[in-house]
């Protein structure tokens, strides 16, 4: 059993697609799951940085002024933002941090862990992927010196969330993966919790709220997306966050 305390994520009542992290509402951040019941497929392109329609219509859905995303490497690099005013795709970032209001920062996940991030001093947010290799190569701590680096402050006042994802009953793998993570090495394949794995690294870099999700993309299929269930089959869910006010409710870029 996780120390860590368990929060589900809500279901948008207005918009079943979505579920919500409700308890962020109060720190003035927005943020949540997009692609939750499996009608919308939210993966990237090869190529190009204009955002997919599916991306052009959450964000106007959101109502944010821009909103940016990144095809993912699997690494611990980690952007940071500001200014961006206009919706784009990055290429070889697996996290986001920012404190512009109104910019949407997301993250695209299938069992990985999408891990939300909210400092009150700023304020500033931030957002990564974390799927084994992420964390093996060190996206954790690298996100939440990105958001120190933000905020000017240092990651205990973090407040964090690891959302929607592959559960540690689920996900079993080799042992090699334990090693690469710095766990201790099981004899044979064995299922890890990453939420877990996560949250304790989390912890030993001083952040001490910390929530995480109950929900899993694989025995949970209620219309989630998962690698491991579907294969390559699967499409992508949204993991996004944005701070503030959003400054237009039509979604149309500024510049
Ligand atoms: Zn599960």
């Amino acid at each position: 059993m996780s120390p860590f305390t368990s929060v589900a994520e809500t279901t948008d009542r207005a918009t079943p697609d979505l579920r919500i992290l409700e308890h962020w509402k109060a720190y003035g951040v927005r943020d949540g799951l997009a692609g939750a019941s499996g009608g919308v497929d939210y993966r990237l392109p090869q190529k190009g940085r204009g955002l997919p329609g599916p991306w052009a219509l959450l964000q106007a859905q959101l109502g944010w002024t821009a909103m940016v995303v990144s095809r993912q490497p699997h690494r611990a690099a980690v952007k940071v933002h500001d200014p961006v005013t206009a919706p784009r795709i990055l290429q070889g970032f697996d996290g986001h941090v920012t404190r512009q209001r109104g910019l949407c920062i997301a993250v695209t996940v299938a069992d990985c862990v999408p891990v939300y991030l909210y400092h009150p001093d700023g304020p500033s947010i931030g957002i990564f992927h974390a799927g084994w290799r992420g964390v093996a190569a060190g996206i954790v701590e690298a996100g939440v010196r990105a958001m120190e680096g933000v905020s000017g402050h240092a990651a205990e006042n973090i407040i964090m969330h690891c959302g929607v994802s592959i559960c540690g009953s689920c996900y079993e793998v080799g042992p090699e993966v334990w090693e690469a993570l710095g766990e201790p090495k099981p004899k044979t394949n064995w299922p890890i919790d990453l939420r877990d794995v996560i949250a304790r690294r989390a912890q030993n870099l001083g952040i001490t709220l910390i929530t995480v999700s109950p929900a899993c993309t694989v025995h949970e299929s209620r219309g989630l997306q998962s690698y491991r269930r579907q294969g390559a089959q699967s499409g992508r869910m949204a993991a996004y966050i944005g701070i503030g006010e959003p400054c237009t409710r039509t979604g149309t870029p500024v510049d």
